[in-house]
């Protein structure tokens, strides 16, 4: 293997996307991924029956297309075969009784939907909408975050600026019950805070609402032809016509520090591979200083808060190959939505978190089920059905069943009772569901655990998001953003900000750091602007 700019542990999306704009920038890339595929939780795979694509992981890429790496790549990724495919009917949320209401793509739609508060949201929302979008996408800890407050100081005011900021911490059911009469309302948006690692009663889960509800009305549910590795690939079909390097089975052990400054990386068949320029980890903090850095003298302290990082809750994924499209009870727009949630509502949402937190199975899950048929047909024979199954409320040590029937842990066959629980819940809102079914694939926590290392303890999104985690705090106060205690090894990935998804927002914001020009030089253009105004 060549020696390179930067090496780049792991294959996920930021590293990816890092990868890109470094490689078509002219570094010199080396991304090694352990597993025998590239895209970490991108991987779409024939996992039930032959000629069903499912995508394992990931499979919805609003946050992509919405983000930074997306606006920047987006054209080259085009000319490497990725299209991206939409949907009018984005979400819904299936409740008990067989109604459902829904999130659709318009202001009209959904305030027939959600109720007539609706546009008074977007009234306010719109105004601050880059504000709300771009603390996502901005290195909170750098001068970019230090002028990105100021920019909205000089815009809101102090006292704006206190209440913004203020909102911004609030729970979805506080805002929820704050701004929408309808209970119908409050059950469509709850269950998406789940999405973002949070429950509706934690701290800045109602910013994190308002931020998934206008970005899906405005977006839709965008997914690529052919499943979520075709974003992947072209990724990788990018860095490797820049001369890059992205390889598979290849385990690193340890990266290489001389002097204080990460030189290179050695993988666990003994090689080592030099890094001129920078080693970039997209890891989780506890592999990063149990690990990876663990011959290097790093502070005592911070060894200590890595060891104490908090992962989030555990989840599991169902994977069905139907013989016929799912048909749902009610109303028939749910045949066509890409992602329904089935729960009673809010309530419904905070219990089975609640229940989880406390190391509990749910008695009663919110369950995401993912249709992507609905948006690409290409993904299943003529005919088929696929279903993509979500659960985000699990303990990763199960205490108990909080509908007293299970128990057992994640070694065992309680994920196919837990699924067969589940299933026969949705087969009250889905008819012809067990009839239906060719082959079931169940993922438990401890399956993901095994499938990428970095969904520690079952945990999709690499960290738990509780407010000292988030934000500024990302992934842990002692060391927070992106820089880590040796010179040149930058850590990126889920664990850090702006956390999970596949915005590709941390890989993005290092590439950007990196490409940065030289303090001295950048003090010249800003200089040469003044003299020119
Ligand atoms: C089941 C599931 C469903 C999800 N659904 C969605 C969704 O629909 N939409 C969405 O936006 N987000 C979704 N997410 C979240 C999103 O997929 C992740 O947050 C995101 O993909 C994480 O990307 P990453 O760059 O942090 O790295 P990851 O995708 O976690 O990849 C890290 C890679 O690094 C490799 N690696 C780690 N250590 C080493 C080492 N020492 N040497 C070599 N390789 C190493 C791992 O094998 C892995 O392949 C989902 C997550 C999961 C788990």
């Amino acid at each position: 293997m060549p020696d390179t700019d930067a090496v780049i542990i792991g294959s996920g999306i930021n590293s990816l996307a890092c990868g890109a704009l470094l490689a078509r920038a002219g570094w010199r890339v080396a991304v090694l991924e352990r597993n025998d595929w590239l895209g970490g939780a991108i991987h779409t795979a024939e996992i039930t029956e032959p000629g069903f694509h499912h995508d394992v992981f990931s499979a919805w890429h609003p946050l992509w297309v919405g983000g930074a790496a997306h606006a920047q790549l987006g054209d080259e990724l085009a000319q490497r075969g990725l299209e991206y495919l939409n949907t009018e009917l984005p979400t819904a949320t299936a409740f008990p009784d067989g109604t459902a209401a829904f999130l659709l793509r318009t202001a009209d739609g959904n305030a027939r939907e959600l109720g007539p508060e609706w546009p008074h949201v977007l009234e306010k929302f719109f105004p601050n909408a880059d504000l709300a979008f771009g603390v996502l996408g901005t290195e909170l800890w750098s001068t970019s975050g230090l002028a990105f407050g100021a920019k909205a100081l000089r815009r809101l005011g102090r006292a704006g600026l206190a209440n913004f900021t203020g909102e911004l911490l609030q729970s979805s059911r506080d805002w929820l019950q704050e701004t929408f009469a309808s209970e119908r309302a409050h059950g469509v948006l709850a269950p998406w805070v789940l999405h973002t690692g949070l429950g509706p009663d934690a701290a800045a889960s109602g910013f994190m609402t308002q931020v998934i509800a206008v970005a899906v009305q405005e977006g839709g549910m965008p997914i690529p032809r052919g499943g979520g590795a075709r974003l992947a690939d072209a990724l990788v079909r990018l860095i490797r016509d820049h001369g890059g390097s992205c390889e598979t089975n290849v385990d690193v052990e340890r990266i290489v520090v001389r002097s204080g400054r990460a030189v290179g990386v050695q993988t666990t068949a003994g090689d080592t591979i030099e890094a001129e320029r920078a080693v970039i980890a997209n890891v989780t903090p506890t592999q990063l200083y149990d690990r990876l850095l663990e011959d290097v003298d790093v502070p005592a302290q911070l060894r200590e808060a890595a060891r104490r990082f908090r992962y989030g809750r555990a989840e599991m994924q169902i994977h069905y190959a139907l013989s016929e499209p799912a048909r749902w009870n009610g109303d028939e727009r749910l045949n066509e939505t890409a992602v329904v949630h089935v729960t009673p509502g809010l309530d419904g949402v905070s219990r089975a978190v609640n229940e989880a937190e406390r190391g509990l199975l749910p008695a009663e899950a919110t369950i995401v089920v993912g249709q992507p048929l609905t948006i690409d047909p290409s993904r299943a024979p003529d005919g088929r059905g696929i279903l993509w199954i979500q659960l985000q409320e699990l303990p990763w040590h199960v205490k108990g069943d909080a509908a007293g029937e299970l128990d057992g842990d994640w070694t065992g066959d309680l994920k196919e009772r837990y699924a067969d629980r589940i299933q026969q819940r949705l087969a009250r809102h889905i008819p012809n569901l067990e009839s239906a079914i060719r082959a079931r694939t169940v993922l438990s926590p401890a399956d993901l655990e095994r499938m990428n290392v970095n969904l520690h303890r079952g945990d999709p999104y690499g960290g738990a998001l509780a407010l000292d985690q988030n934000f500024l705090w990302r992934p842990f106060a002692q060391s927070p953003g992106h820089g880590t205690p040796v010179e040149r090894l930058w850590h990126i990935g889920a664990s850090t900000w702006p956390g999970p998804g596949l915005g590709g927002g941390s890989g993005t914001l290092v590439a950007q750091k990196l490409l940065e020009p030289p303090p001295t030089q950048r003090a010249l253009a800003r200089l040469r602007a003044l003299a020119a105004r």
